[in-house]
Protein backbone atom coordinates (compact mmCIF):
# COMPACT_ATOMS: atom_id res chain seq x y z
CA UNK A 1 0.00 0.00 0.00
CA UNK A 2 2.83 2.50 -0.45
CA UNK A 3 3.32 2.58 3.27
CA UNK A 4 7.08 2.46 2.73
CA UNK A 5 7.58 5.23 -0.12
CA UNK A 6 5.09 7.50 2.20
CA UNK A 7 7.61 6.83 5.28
CA UNK A 8 10.70 7.97 3.69
CA UNK A 9 9.10 10.97 1.81
CA UNK A 10 7.82 12.19 5.46
CA UNK A 11 11.01 11.49 7.22
CA UNK A 12 12.89 13.54 4.37
CA UNK A 13 10.66 16.69 4.40
CA UNK A 14 11.26 16.56 8.20
CA UNK A 15 15.04 16.92 7.86
CA UNK A 16 14.97 18.50 4.03
CA UNK A 17 13.42 21.62 5.59
CA UNK A 18 16.28 22.04 7.45
CA UNK A 19 18.38 23.12 4.36
CA UNK A 20 16.60 26.23 3.29
CA UNK A 21 16.69 27.52 6.83
CA UNK A 22 20.08 27.40 7.01
CA UNK A 23 20.76 29.30 3.97
CA UNK A 24 18.14 31.87 5.02
CA UNK A 25 19.80 32.51 8.54
CA UNK A 26 23.14 32.45 6.03
CA UNK A 27 22.28 34.97 3.40
CA UNK A 28 21.21 33.18 0.47
CA UNK A 29 22.55 33.63 -3.66
CA UNK A 30 20.10 33.56 -6.11
CA UNK A 31 20.42 32.51 -10.09
CA UNK A 32 18.18 32.76 -12.68
CA UNK A 33 16.79 29.91 -15.08
CA UNK A 34 16.62 29.84 -18.34
CA UNK A 35 12.86 30.93 -18.20
CA UNK A 36 13.48 33.81 -15.95
CA UNK A 37 12.23 31.83 -12.42
CA UNK A 38 14.57 32.02 -9.34
CA UNK A 39 16.84 29.02 -8.00
CA UNK A 40 19.08 29.34 -5.09
CA UNK A 41 21.99 27.24 -3.87
CA UNK A 42 19.06 26.02 -1.18
CA UNK A 43 16.54 24.70 -4.04
CA UNK A 44 19.93 22.88 -5.10
CA UNK A 45 21.03 21.49 -1.90
CA UNK A 46 17.92 20.37 -1.06
CA UNK A 47 17.14 18.27 -4.20
CA UNK A 48 20.70 16.89 -3.61
CA UNK A 49 19.68 16.13 0.10
CA UNK A 50 16.35 14.30 -1.02
CA UNK A 51 17.63 12.75 -3.82
CA UNK A 52 21.10 10.93 -1.89
CA UNK A 53 18.09 9.36 0.13
CA UNK A 54 15.55 8.29 -2.60
CA UNK A 55 18.57 6.65 -4.10
CA UNK A 56 19.60 5.13 -1.00
CA UNK A 57 16.62 3.34 -0.37
CA UNK A 58 15.07 3.14 -3.89
CA UNK A 59 18.03 2.54 -6.14
CA UNK A 60 15.96 1.19 -8.76
CA UNK A 61 13.72 3.76 -9.04
CA UNK A 62 13.40 6.69 -11.48
CA UNK A 63 13.80 10.36 -10.09
CA UNK A 64 12.05 13.67 -11.70
CA UNK A 65 13.34 16.24 -10.38
CA UNK A 66 13.35 20.42 -10.95
CA UNK A 67 17.01 21.51 -10.91
CA UNK A 68 19.65 20.62 -13.23
CA UNK A 69 23.52 21.25 -11.89
CA UNK A 70 25.22 23.86 -14.43
CA UNK A 71 24.97 26.24 -12.12
CA UNK A 72 27.29 24.74 -9.41
CA UNK A 73 30.91 26.12 -9.40
CA UNK A 74 33.51 25.95 -6.93
CA UNK A 75 32.43 28.53 -4.38
CA UNK A 76 28.83 27.36 -4.12
CA UNK A 77 30.05 23.79 -3.92
CA UNK A 78 31.74 25.23 -1.11
CA UNK A 79 28.64 26.53 0.33
CA UNK A 80 26.82 23.63 -0.06
CA UNK A 81 29.30 21.08 1.98
CA UNK A 82 29.71 23.86 4.83
CA UNK A 83 25.35 23.55 4.98
CA UNK A 84 25.61 19.65 4.83
CA UNK A 85 28.58 19.70 7.33
CA UNK A 86 26.28 21.77 10.41
CA UNK A 87 23.49 19.70 9.46
CA UNK A 88 25.41 16.36 9.50
CA UNK A 89 24.12 15.91 6.28
CA UNK A 90 26.81 13.03 4.26
CA UNK A 91 26.87 13.12 0.53
CA UNK A 92 30.02 12.07 -1.25
CA UNK A 93 29.81 14.05 -4.94
CA UNK A 94 26.89 16.78 -5.09
CA UNK A 95 26.97 17.43 -8.53
CA UNK A 96 26.56 13.86 -9.60
CA UNK A 97 23.71 13.63 -7.14
CA UNK A 98 22.11 16.18 -8.20
CA UNK A 99 21.82 15.62 -12.06
CA UNK A 100 21.03 11.83 -10.63
CA UNK A 101 17.97 10.37 -11.77
CA UNK A 102 18.31 6.68 -12.19
CA UNK A 103 17.37 4.41 -14.91
CA UNK A 104 13.79 4.48 -16.45
CA UNK A 105 11.16 2.76 -14.20
CA UNK A 106 7.29 2.28 -13.85
CA UNK A 107 8.50 4.18 -10.05
CA UNK A 108 8.98 7.49 -10.67
CA UNK A 109 9.44 10.14 -7.83
CA UNK A 110 8.79 14.12 -8.17
CA UNK A 111 11.12 16.40 -6.19
CA UNK A 112 10.31 20.18 -5.96
CA UNK A 113 13.25 20.69 -3.57
CA UNK A 114 11.58 24.75 -2.91
CA UNK A 115 8.48 25.52 -4.61
CA UNK A 116 7.27 28.94 -4.18
CA UNK A 117 11.15 30.18 -4.37
CA UNK A 118 10.12 33.74 -4.98
CA UNK A 119 8.56 33.49 -2.08
CA UNK A 120 11.29 31.68 -0.31
CA UNK A 121 14.25 34.62 -1.26
CA UNK A 122 10.99 37.32 0.17
CA UNK A 123 10.71 35.18 3.38
CA UNK A 124 7.14 34.65 2.48
CA UNK A 125 5.73 30.65 2.78
CA UNK A 126 7.41 28.58 0.48
CA UNK A 127 6.71 24.41 0.21
CA UNK A 128 8.83 21.33 -0.34
CA UNK A 129 7.40 18.85 -2.46
CA UNK A 130 7.72 14.87 -3.18
CA UNK A 131 5.68 12.70 -4.75
CA UNK A 132 5.50 9.31 -6.13
CA UNK A 133 3.83 7.43 -8.97
CA UNK A 134 3.43 4.30 -10.07
CA UNK A 135 2.46 3.77 -14.18
CA UNK A 136 1.53 7.71 -14.08
CA UNK A 137 -0.68 6.65 -11.25
CA UNK A 138 -0.03 9.27 -7.89
CA UNK A 139 0.31 6.71 -4.98
CA UNK A 140 1.89 8.48 -2.20
CA UNK A 141 2.93 12.42 -1.67
CA UNK A 142 4.07 14.81 1.07
CA UNK A 143 4.16 18.56 1.16
CA UNK A 144 5.94 20.57 3.75
CA UNK A 145 5.53 23.40 4.80
CA UNK A 146 8.53 25.31 7.32
CA UNK A 147 6.61 28.30 8.56
CA UNK A 148 2.75 27.62 8.50
CA UNK A 149 0.95 30.11 9.37
CA UNK A 150 3.05 30.41 13.17
CA UNK A 151 2.39 27.06 13.93
CA UNK A 152 6.01 26.33 12.82
CA UNK A 153 6.97 23.31 10.50
CA UNK A 154 3.22 21.85 8.97
CA UNK A 155 3.11 18.45 6.92
CA UNK A 156 0.83 16.86 4.70
CA UNK A 157 0.87 14.21 3.51
CA UNK A 158 -1.39 11.41 1.26
CA UNK A 159 -1.56 8.00 0.45
CA UNK A 160 -3.95 7.08 -2.49
CA UNK A 161 -7.07 5.27 -0.70
CA UNK A 162 -6.06 5.69 2.36
CA UNK A 163 -6.66 9.32 2.94
CA UNK A 164 -4.62 12.99 3.48
CA UNK A 165 -3.01 13.48 7.35
CA UNK A 166 -1.43 16.41 8.45
CA UNK A 167 0.95 17.45 11.19
CA UNK A 168 1.76 21.14 12.76
CA UNK A 169 4.22 22.02 14.75
CA UNK A 170 5.50 18.53 15.28
CA UNK A 171 2.13 17.34 16.87
CA UNK A 172 0.51 14.18 15.65
CA UNK A 173 -0.45 13.53 12.26
CA UNK A 174 -4.09 13.95 12.24
CA UNK A 175 -6.93 12.95 9.42
CA UNK A 176 -7.61 16.03 6.65
CA UNK A 177 -10.89 16.38 5.55
CA UNK A 178 -12.00 19.32 2.87
CA UNK A 179 -14.49 22.20 4.06
CA UNK A 180 -18.19 21.89 3.26
CA UNK A 181 -18.81 25.31 2.07
CA UNK A 182 -21.29 25.10 -0.37
CA UNK A 183 -22.18 28.24 -1.23
CA UNK A 184 -19.27 29.95 -4.31
CA UNK A 185 -19.98 33.70 -2.95
CA UNK A 186 -19.06 32.73 0.41
CA UNK A 187 -15.80 30.31 -0.83
CA UNK A 188 -12.32 31.29 0.29
CA UNK A 189 -10.40 31.40 -3.08
CA UNK A 190 -6.91 30.82 -3.11
CA UNK A 191 -4.73 32.40 -5.82
CA UNK A 192 -1.45 32.64 -6.35
CA UNK A 193 0.57 36.12 -5.47
CA UNK A 194 3.07 36.00 -8.65
CA UNK A 195 1.82 34.25 -11.87
CA UNK A 196 -1.96 34.54 -12.78
CA UNK A 197 -4.11 35.62 -15.54
CA UNK A 198 -7.00 38.35 -15.62
CA UNK A 199 -9.76 36.07 -15.77
CA UNK A 200 -9.36 34.35 -12.16
CA UNK A 201 -10.37 37.64 -10.59
CA UNK A 202 -12.79 38.36 -13.46
CA UNK A 203 -14.59 34.99 -12.08
CA UNK A 204 -14.37 35.73 -8.12
CA UNK A 205 -15.74 39.29 -9.25
CA UNK A 206 -18.88 38.19 -11.46
CA UNK A 207 -19.57 34.98 -8.85
CA UNK A 208 -19.43 37.89 -5.65
CA UNK A 209 -16.09 36.05 -4.14
CA UNK A 210 -14.21 38.49 -1.98
CA UNK A 211 -12.20 36.21 0.32
CA UNK A 212 -9.18 35.42 -1.53
CA UNK A 213 -5.88 34.21 0.07
CA UNK A 214 -2.71 35.04 -2.21
CA UNK A 215 -0.22 33.05 -1.10
CA UNK A 216 3.14 31.40 -2.98
CA UNK A 217 4.02 27.64 -3.50
CA UNK A 218 1.60 24.38 -3.31
CA UNK A 219 0.50 25.09 0.03
CA UNK A 220 -2.48 26.29 -1.80
CA UNK A 221 -3.24 22.78 -2.34
CA UNK A 222 -2.74 22.22 1.45
CA UNK A 223 -5.23 24.97 2.58
CA UNK A 224 -8.18 23.62 0.57
CA UNK A 225 -7.42 20.07 2.30
CA UNK A 226 -7.18 21.33 5.75
CA UNK A 227 -10.55 23.22 4.82
CA UNK A 228 -8.86 26.47 5.53
CA UNK A 229 -10.17 27.36 1.95
CA UNK A 230 -12.83 26.28 -0.45
CA UNK A 231 -10.89 26.87 -3.60
CA UNK A 232 -8.04 27.17 -5.73
CA UNK A 233 -7.90 28.07 -9.26
CA UNK A 234 -4.26 28.18 -11.48
CA UNK A 235 -3.76 28.88 -14.79
CA UNK A 236 -0.67 27.50 -16.08
CA UNK A 237 1.69 27.72 -19.30
CA UNK A 238 3.87 24.87 -20.80
CA UNK A 239 6.90 26.70 -18.93
CA UNK A 240 5.50 26.03 -15.17
CA UNK A 241 3.74 22.87 -15.40
CA UNK A 242 5.61 20.28 -14.32
CA UNK A 243 4.21 16.53 -11.91
CA UNK A 244 6.71 17.88 -9.26
CA UNK A 245 4.88 20.86 -8.98
CA UNK A 246 1.48 19.22 -9.42
CA UNK A 247 1.30 15.83 -8.19
CA UNK A 248 1.82 16.45 -4.45
CA UNK A 249 -1.34 18.77 -3.92
CA UNK A 250 -3.20 16.65 -6.41
CA UNK A 251 -3.00 13.52 -4.55
CA UNK A 252 -3.23 15.38 -1.03
CA UNK A 253 -6.63 17.60 -2.02
CA UNK A 254 -8.27 14.37 -3.64
CA UNK A 255 -7.48 12.40 -0.75
CA UNK A 256 -8.92 14.65 1.61
CA UNK A 257 -12.09 14.47 -0.13
CA UNK A 258 -11.72 17.40 -3.05
CA UNK A 259 -11.87 17.45 -6.60
CA UNK A 260 -8.73 18.04 -9.02
CA UNK A 261 -9.51 19.22 -13.04
CA UNK A 262 -9.17 21.26 -15.67
CA UNK A 263 -11.79 23.88 -15.87
CA UNK A 264 -13.80 22.27 -17.97
CA UNK A 265 -14.01 19.67 -15.19
CA UNK A 266 -11.68 17.33 -17.18
CA UNK A 267 -9.32 15.13 -15.27
CA UNK A 268 -5.40 16.39 -15.27
CA UNK A 269 -2.99 13.79 -15.38
CA UNK A 270 0.87 13.18 -15.11
CA UNK A 271 3.36 11.62 -17.96
CA UNK A 272 6.94 11.30 -16.57
CA UNK A 273 8.06 15.25 -16.03
CA UNK A 274 5.20 16.73 -17.56
CA UNK A 275 2.20 17.73 -16.28
CA UNK A 276 -0.99 17.27 -18.80
CA UNK A 277 -4.75 18.80 -19.26
CA UNK A 278 -7.01 19.50 -21.87
CA UNK A 279 -6.95 23.27 -21.06
CA UNK A 280 -4.55 25.16 -19.34
CA UNK A 281 -5.59 25.74 -15.82
CA UNK A 282 -6.03 24.18 -12.39
CA UNK A 283 -9.28 23.98 -10.50
CA UNK A 284 -8.65 22.22 -7.27
CA UNK A 285 -12.02 22.42 -4.75
CA UNK A 286 -13.64 20.98 -1.71
CA UNK A 287 -15.66 19.30 -4.52
CA UNK A 288 -18.78 20.77 -3.18
CA UNK A 289 -18.86 23.98 -5.40
CA UNK A 290 -16.65 21.97 -8.16
CA UNK A 291 -19.47 22.00 -10.19
CA UNK A 292 -20.73 25.70 -9.80
CA UNK A 293 -17.34 26.85 -10.26
CA UNK A 294 -17.10 24.79 -13.96
CA UNK A 295 -20.41 26.33 -15.21
CA UNK A 296 -19.61 29.45 -14.42
CA UNK A 297 -16.39 29.68 -16.11
CA UNK A 298 -17.83 27.79 -19.04
CA UNK A 299 -20.51 31.19 -19.08
CA UNK A 300 -16.87 33.50 -18.68
CA UNK A 301 -15.82 32.17 -21.98
CA UNK A 302 -18.55 32.60 -23.66
MG1 LIG B 1 11.07 24.55 -7.14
Amino acid sequence: MYYKESELAIDLVKEAYKIPEWFKEKGFKSFEKRDQSPVTLADLATQIYIIHNLKAKFPEDHILAEEEGSLINTKSEELIYECFDELKIKVEDIKITLNYRGSPSAREWTVDPIDGTQGYVKGLSYAIGIGFMEESDPKTSVISVPNYDDEGLAIFSAVKGIGANASYGGKKFKKLKVSNQDSLKDAVLCISLHYNKPWVLEFAKQVGINKLIRIDSMLKFCKIADASADLYIKPIDLEHSFSWDFLPGYLIVREAGGKVTDPSNRPIWFEGDALRWSEPAVIASNGIIHDKVVNHLKKLQS
